[in-house]
């Protein structure tokens, strides 16, 4: 019989790390804490796979089946803690929480205290001898429960929560501030007044039978694995929807039963700049989400992290240490402990953790770790260092690298020059490092309102997901390090600032007032997410300069991989900086970008106007100067690559006017009439161009074209080589669907380099080859590869044909096609390795059948994607190309794919 629970406690367990994908991650770690003699409180986990039972069996079937298995568990939690599930003098308290295999953070509820009930909280408080403790921890349990289980939680984003607002009814009527200045009898009244209100709203009674709660908790863990926040979640980070997630059933220990208790969140490295020191914050007599949820300001753990924190908020050190001491000063066994703890987690897992611990009078709990969710820069610095500390192997520090991520690091700050003008109006916790500027916005979901924005919350929550991905940044006016924001926001490499104090917010107005300044809505703001600093206005940005420790995962990177990486780049320009990131070449230089600067699109006109051949030739001969000069700069900035240069590719329609101010401009420039103008645009009017007259075509309708643009690239090399510079120049011949497409175009390539030759009296090497972009030339990829010498994929146009999908077009039903699961992802971003991919490979197999040592890269979008990139490793292509941003993180996914 299948096994549906697995236990774990003093000690023991029955899983362990490896067990994820049955376990989820918060399940296994538990069990593995418990095994390496880790204090974490008794408990079990209800397995994934019981998760896709539900989903495909129902309820009451999945129950049945597994209930033999969850009462025997609870039975071992009862005896391991000495307590009663259910009895009312020594009651068995339980968390019921989620957890998938891969963390995320937020998406599914957690219910603290379950098992009160009137009997109960009578039965703690005397065993405990802390009435108040056991009416705050029931008060608590009503409300998680109604929220998570009753279904309390509001609909509406400008609805607060029913609980909270009973909450805050109720200070005000006592005239208290803070949660902790409730008297046991107000919490009562709050238990009387939040019952009422589930009884109001969902016409139920509160349910009173611990093991009716317990199933109910159940079944809304399994529930919420639906529900649409994580759905969102899955599909940005790409998980699948049948992993389902498990549940953890564990013993209470409790934070809140006075100023010898506490909770906490902690990181064995610093999340957000990798910098090896121990960080984290804590609440004296709190439980659970308190830290995270913004009610009271989190206190730091250690001293140095507090004065730091004191500093930045400008808080005296008199007042941060009577006030808001570290747990290191106020209690110095325990963190002692926990120093020691972190330390052991972090040798065991060997990487940087996250940590969740709860304090009972004086004694010290974990509940949960997981290797930490860190910033690119972090994650940079944390691979590196543990590499050089000797904690993992050079190829482990790779593959700790997420290529995606490193993304960030290649991102703007801001102008240095920009920022000394720049007005600071707040300032806040550096949550997420990076800089952004920005529209203010106040709601999530209309964060697509401006082209950039800021999304600017009193606190996030995990409902305003989506609308943060789509953020430029996030300010927030509450809330610490550990605050839904940061957290999230450091996820997703976002520029950060939270808990700026300063920031009030009106949702209903629709304005912010900062010091009584007020910002509306869609006025420009800044955030520098490194330093806290929140700025008024538009702030130019700037690239980031590249650390020793980039450099140092570049060497690895490197050191293991088999494929070259090139860019794709038309102009010097862009050359350099490809070559800066560590770019071997050019695979794609696109000769068309240089037909629109100056005077050249004027010679490019003549000769699209021109009524013959020798009018062609005409104009064509004014092109060839610009050219030569501008492959004479390319090819020297890639000294010593190979530069693939690709002939005229777009339909001709792009090189001329279609708004009527324009023709008339091109009219009075060419001496022509509007009406010829016209005329011409007319004529090169095409049903659908991207089939159309492009590509080979035009060089095989128009050969006196191919014939200029061999002799510019062919003269500005020999010119190159004769001053000394070491050139490699690769033709390419675009959109070929027949050899013979090809034949045509390579004969005339060649003719012109051997007239060139002849008449510079001097040679260079030159490759001439052909991108497989049509469906065709991949089929008949060995008739071709018989001519052509280089073989590049055009990936985007194979992918447009392959599917048939419009590039321009598709963004209309692709994002639905993504919602409804009917593609996985966008076929333009991520190769389609089941479709597209197979063509790939059957071109690249059947080129090299004819000519073994035939060169084999990649130029379309997917030449930088790191998914993408290793396909192009597994079918043995020789480089890939991308754009020069990309090209890090082309790097180190190409070492990845290497790595075995
Ligand atoms: P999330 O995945 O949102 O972090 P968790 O299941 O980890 O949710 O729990 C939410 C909060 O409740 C955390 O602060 C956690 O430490 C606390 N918590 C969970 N179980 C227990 C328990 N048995 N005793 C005390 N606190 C708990
Ligand atoms: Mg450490
Ligand atoms: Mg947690």
């Amino acid at each position: 019989m299948a096994k549906h629970v697995y236990t774990f406690g003093a000690g023991k367990a029955e899983g362990k790390a490896d067990m994820k994908n049955l376990l989820g991650g918060k399940g296994a770690n538990l069990a593995e804490m418990n095994l390496i003699g880790v204090p974490v409180p008794p408990g079990f986990t209800i397995t994934t796979e019981v998760c896709t039972m539900y989903n495909e069996e129902g309820q009451e079937k999945t129950f049945n089946r597994i209930k033999p298995e969850v009462e025997a568990a609870v039975a071992l939690v009862e005896e391991l803690t000495g307590t009663t599930f259910g009895d009312k003098d020594n009651p068995c308290l339980l968390s019921v929480r989620s957890g998938a295999r891969a963390s995320m953070p937020g998406m599914m509820d957690t219910v603290l205290n379950l098992g009160m009930n009137d009997d109960a909280v009578e039965g703690i408080a005397k065993k405990s001898g802390n009435p108040r403790f056991a009416w705050d921890s029931y008060r608590r349990f009503v409300q998680m429960y109604g929220d998570v289980v009753m279904d309390m939680k509001p609909a509406s984003k400008e609805e607060h929560d029913p609980f909270e607002e009973i909450i805050d009814e109720l200070k005000e009527e006592k005239g208290i501030q803070l949660d902790t200045d409730f008297t046991t009898e107000d919490l009562k009244e709050l238990v009387r007044r939040f019952k009422a209100a589930v009884k109001k709203v969902t016409g139920k009674d509160f349910p009173t039978d611990p093991w009716e709660q317990l199933w109910g908790s159940v079944a809304a863990v399994f529930n919420s694995w639906e529900n649409p926040r994580a759905i969102f979640y899955r599909r940005m980070e790409q998980i699948p929807d049948e992993w389902g997630t498990a549940v953890n059933v564990q013993a209470m220990v409790f934070g809140n039963m006075g100023e010898s208790s506490g909770t906490g969140v902690a990181f064995t490295r610093d999340a957000g700049t990798g910098e090896d020191v121990f960080n984290g914050e804590y609440l004296i007599n709190a439980q659970g989400e308190d830290v995270v949820a913004g009610i009271r300001t989190p206190q730091e753990i250690t001293l140095s992290g507090s004065r730091k924190w004191a500093e930045l908020q400008g808080v005296s050190e008199e007042e941060r240490a009577s006030k808001y001491p570290s747990l290191e000063e106020a209690m110095p066994e325990i963190y002692k402990q926990l120093e020691e703890t972190q330390q052991k987690l972090e040798d065991h897992y060997k990487d940087m953790q996250d940590l969740e611990f709860t304090i009972q009078e004086g004694k010290l709990w974990l509940l949960q770790t997981r290797n930490g969710k860190r910033t690119g820069a972090a994650m940079v610095k944390i691979a590196v260092d543990l590499l050089e500390q000797g904690v993992i192997d050079d190829k482990t520090a790779l593959k700790r690298i997420d290529a995606n991520k490193l993304d960030e690091l290649l991102h703007p700050v801001f102008e240095a020059s920009a920022i000394k003008s720049a007005n600071e109006i707040a300032k806040g916790l550096p949550a997420s490092p990076g800089a952004a500027t920005g529209q203010v916005v106040f709601f999530a979901d209309e964060a697509a309102k401006y082209p950039v924005s800021i999304l600017v919350r009193v606190e996030t929550s995990p409902e305003d997901l989506e609308g943060m991905h789509i953020a430029k940044g996030i300010l927030t006016a509450r809330g610490g390090m550990t605050s839904h924001a940061a957290v999230v926001a450091r996820g997703m490499g976002k520029c950060c600032v939270s808990g700026a104090g300063a920031v009030k917010i009106n949702y209903k107005t629709r304005i912010m007032t900062i010091d009584g300044k007020e910002f509306q809505e869609g006025d420009w703001i800044s955030l520098n997410g490194s330093t806290g600093k929140v700025y008024e206005g538009k702030i130019t940005t700037k690239d980031p300069e590249m650390s020793g420790d980039f450099a140092k995962i570049m060497n690895l990177a490197d050191k293991f991989s088999r494929m070259k990486v090139r860019t794709n780049a038309d102009s010097p320009n862009d050359a350099k900086v490809a070559r800066k990131f560590g770019a071997e070449g050019i695979g794609l230089c696109r000769t068309e970008h240089m037909f629109f600067e100056g005077d050249r699109i004027k010679a490019m006109r003549e000769m699209i106007l021109a009524n013959n051949e020798t009018e062609r030739r005409k104009a064509l001969e004014k092109l060839l100067p610009y050219q030569r000069e501008d492959f004479e700069g390319i090819l020297e900035a890639m000294a010593g690559f190979g530069v693939t240069i690709r002939l005229l590719d777009p339909p001709l329609h792009e090189f001329v006017p279609h708004e009527e101010a324009n023709q008339k401009d091109m009219a009075k420039e060419m001496g022509i009439s509007t009406e010829a103008v016209k005329a011409l645009v007319e004529d090169l009017h095409e049903f659908n161009p991207m089939l159309g007259h492009r590509g080979c075509r035009l060089g095989n309708t128009y050969p006196e074209i191919t014939e200029m643009q061999a002799r510019a690239i062919i003269e500005a090399a020999v010119n190159l080589k004769q001053k000394g510079v070491d050139v490699l120049p690769e033709i390419m011949v675009p959109l070929i669907g027949t050899v013979k497409e090809y034949k045509m175009q390579a004969d005339i390539i060649h003719a012109t380099a051997k007239k060139v030759f002849e008449e510079k009296g001097s040679k260079v090497d030159y490759l001439v080859g052909t991108m497989i972009e049509v469906p065709r030339a991949a089929l008949t990829a060995d008739l071709v590869a018989n001519e052509a010498e280089f073989f590049s994929f055009g990936t985007n146009d194979l992918t447009q044909m392959t599917f048939g999908y419009s590039r321009d077009d598709a963004g209309k039903f692709l994002p639905i096609y993504i919602e409804k699961g009917i593609l996985k992802n966008d076929p333009f971003q991520v190769l389609d390795q089941e479709g597209v991919g197979q063509l790939v490979k059957m071109g690249v197999e059947k080129g090299r059948s004819v000519k073994s040592d035939l060169k084999v890269g990649i130029c379309g979008e997917h030449g930088g994607e790191p998914s993408s990139v290793m396909f192009c490793d597994s079918v043995g292509m020789d480089y890939v190309s991308c754009s020069p941003y990309r090209v890090p993180i082309a790097r180190v996914a190409a070492a990845q794919a290497n790595i075995k």
